[in-house]
């Protein structure tokens, strides 16, 4: 069964696509079979995969109304070496067009049902808001991944988002869990980035990836050539990160079935009475 995540903040420009984008390629690498669905508008997911979104004949938009299966609609990042679900400005229409559907919110989680068997990972891309679509993303997914800059409003709009994560596991999906914070664009030379980082991991603990992604110019020059960072420049700091990141992400997913398991088994071992 795939591990679906959601890479989610609420805040525009904080690294999202960058993440969602890098982690595709470096899983990819590390021989996981991969999906990245682009639920954002905006469609930088799918330029920065090597796909252009001017010329799509089917997109994440068709998915969600209905009109094709996601099987269908997933193409082949060559540069990247994942499958990729891909999103273009049509994609903004889908608000107004959802509005009938019923169970509008889980209508990329019942797409994405079809193709669970063929992928270790799905990635899903979201746009800076609380959109439905963002609801779609939540719904669908195991866990949510959330980068963020080590700066002080980042904190605040934090809150703000594990507070909707809350919600969201309240009132739509109870296997939502919140993977991890991921540190992005850091800046060691910056005071208040460091004391930050210090605070996130005194609140969150063990919830904040130890993987740190610097700000690195060779991440952001990566999506005008087509190609994820990890592949356009693998040897970057920024590159080999994600790369790390990576491996960080499958160690946690197996420690975290293992302690599944350990729990699970002494009930299963119990002597019958
Ligand atoms: P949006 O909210 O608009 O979807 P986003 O959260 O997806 O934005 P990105 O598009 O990934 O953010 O990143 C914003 C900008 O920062 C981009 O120009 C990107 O190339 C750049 N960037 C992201 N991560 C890094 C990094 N580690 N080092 C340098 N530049 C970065
Ligand atoms: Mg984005």
């Amino acid at each position: 069964m795939a591990k679906i995540f959601v890479i989610a903040n609420q805040k525009g420009g904080v690294g999202k696509t960058t993440t969602t984008v890098n982690l595709a390629a470096a899983l990819a690498r590390h021989g996981q079979r991969t999906l990245l669905v682009d639920l954002d508008p905006q469609g930088n997911a799918t330029m920065g995969s090597g796909i252009d979104k001017r010329t799509l004949k089917r997109s994440i938009y068709q998915v969600l109304i209905g009109m094709t299966s996601l099987a269908d609609a997933t193409l082949w990042s060559e540069a990247g070496r994942y499958g990729v679900v891909p999103a273009n400005r049509e994609l903004a229409g889908a608000e107004l067009d959802l509005v009938d559907f019923e169970h509008r919110e889980t209508r990329l989680k019942n797409a994405l049902a079809d193709v669970d068997a063929r992928y270790d990972f799905v990635l899903i891309d979201c746009p800076p808001s609380l959109s439905l679509l963002t609801l779609n993303g939540f719904c669908a997914a195991h866990g949510v991944i959330i980068p963020m800059q080590c700066e002080y409003y980042a904190l605040e709009g934090l809150s703000d988002l594990v507070n909707t994560i809350k919600k969201i596991h309240a009132n739509f999906n109870t296997r939502l869990q919140i993977i991890g914070l991921l540190r992005v664009m850091f800046d060691p030379r910056m005071t208040l980035s460091q004391q930050v980082s210090a605070q996130l991991e005194q609140h969150f603990g063990d919830k904040v990836f130890r993987t740190i992604i610097p700000r690195n110019v060779r991440l952001a020059e990566a999506p005008s050539y087509g190609l994820p960072g990890v592949v356009f420049d693998p040897q970057a700091k920024g590159a080999r990160a994600y790369l790390d990141f990576g491996v960080e992400l499958i160690e946690r997913m197996r420690s975290l079935d293992d302690s599944r398991r350990a729990e699970s088994a002494p009930a299963d071992a119990a002597p019958t009475p």
